[in-house]
């Protein structure tokens, strides 16, 4: 079998190698089938258990209610930019948003075209280098909700915590941290996740909606971009992504096999020390891009003392089997992307590499 390389790429990005290969155990003939998932009907038996165990171990592991429904979308987070607003601003046509980032302003630009956004706070006089603090806050409290991007993929920021929003809806773009944590679901009223970062393949976007939400939903929405419909019809008003959600479904079991969210957030923890760490006693050769207590568990983004040699480095890096280290082009520098499915080992063989540079190039 071919090596895998490396792979710190920030979306589409790394699966878990045991999903890859009970997938491609199973692509010719799924289970005795004699056709693969891709073949075969979302209203057959067999896909309609495939869904079914999906949605239930996506339940298990986050402790899902049955106040709560599980959507499997497509259209990309980018979709859920416009769904949200539609849906859920009405009546009073109005909410809060706070901007993290450029996903963050992305998803406001489309609610602008629904009502009236209140930028409840912005770190982007900064480049977006922290999040607010709750201080900063300026929330109102008619708001129809408040809009936050769990982490921000391009900038490396993550939320420790939910901001708090009293008794105003909170909804969550958790498209690069789903599931890197237990998060406490009863805090939010809908989270939306593009499935590319650390779910599965693109083309599938989870959406957990709390159900009394569902009567906001108007009538006359477009079909597709009423949430209520698609609750009503178990994520199959049309043809879902069937691949999409049977590898989904494998990466659920993936982590329920090792044991929950808790585990996957200790080795989260630690994976991003051993980098953080590195940067941090590299005297100043390496340096992080944000505010160390926003710093990302997913995202890690730094610089070298120029960009000539960020350059060498992702190129050096590259022939030695490190991939995907190029910063987003809207920030340069390196973006070290290590979700869930991302190796301890990668991680520690990255830092090696980093010393080795820093020593042949200071
Ligand atoms: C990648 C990303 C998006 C965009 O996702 P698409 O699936 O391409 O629409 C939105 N929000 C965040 C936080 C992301 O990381």
């Amino acid at each position: 079998m071919e090596n895998r390389i490396y792979n710190f790429s920030a979306g589409p990005a790394i699966l878990p190698e045991a999903v890859l290969l009970d997938a491609q155990k199973d692509l010719y003939s799924y289970k005795g089938s004699g056709m693969s998932v891709m073949e075969m009907s979302h209203r057959g038996k067999i896909f309609d258990a495939i869904i079914k165990d999906a949605e239930a171990d996506l339940r298990k592991l986050l402790d899902i209610t049955d106040d709560y429904a599980v959507l499997f979308l497509q259209g990309g987070a980018t979709l859920q930019f416009s769904m949200v607003p539609m849906n859920l601003m009405p009546p009073a046509n109005k909410a809060d948003y706070i901007h993290t980032g450029s996903w963050a302003k992305k998803a406001a630009k489309e609610a602008k075209r629904v009502g009236t956004v209140n930028v409840a706070a912005s770190t982007e006089s900064e480049n977006f280098v922290r999040i607010p603090k709750q201080s900063e806050l300026k929330l109102d409290s008619e708001a129809s909700y408040v809009h936050f991007t769990s982490n921000n993929t391009i900038y490396g920021t993550q939320w420790r915590n939910e901001p708090e929003v009293g008794n105003v809806p909170l909804v969550c773009d958790a498209s690069s941290d789903f599931l890197h944590k237990k998060i406490d679901i009863k805090k939010y009223a809908l989270i939306y996740a593009g499935a590319q970062k650390n779910i599965g393949p693109a083309g599938v976007t989870v959406v957990i909606i709390r159900k009394d939400l569902l009567e906001r939903s108007s009538d006359s929405l477009h079909t597709y971009m009423n949430y209520k419909i698609h609750v009503e019809n178990d994520s199959m008003y049309n043809t879902p992504t069937t691949f999409g959600i049977y590898i989904a479904g494998l990466v659920f079991k993936w982590l329920l096999n090792m044991g929950g969210l808790d585990e996957m957030y200790k080795l989260n923890v630690e994976k991003a020390g051993i980098l953080y760490n590195a940067i941090d006693s590299s005297n100043g050769y390496y340096r992080g891009t944000t505010a160390v207590e926003d710093r990302s568990l997913m995202n890690v983004t730094y610089r070298l003392p120029n960009e000539e040699l960020e350059k060498k480095f992702i190129d050096e890096a590259k022939k030695k089997g490190f991939d995907g280290l190029k910063g987003h082009r809207s920030v340069g520098g390196i973006r070290a992307s290590i979700y869930n499915a991302f190796p301890k080992k990668g991680v520690e063989e990255l830092v090696k590499f980093m010393e080795e540079f820093r020593a042949n190039n200071q």
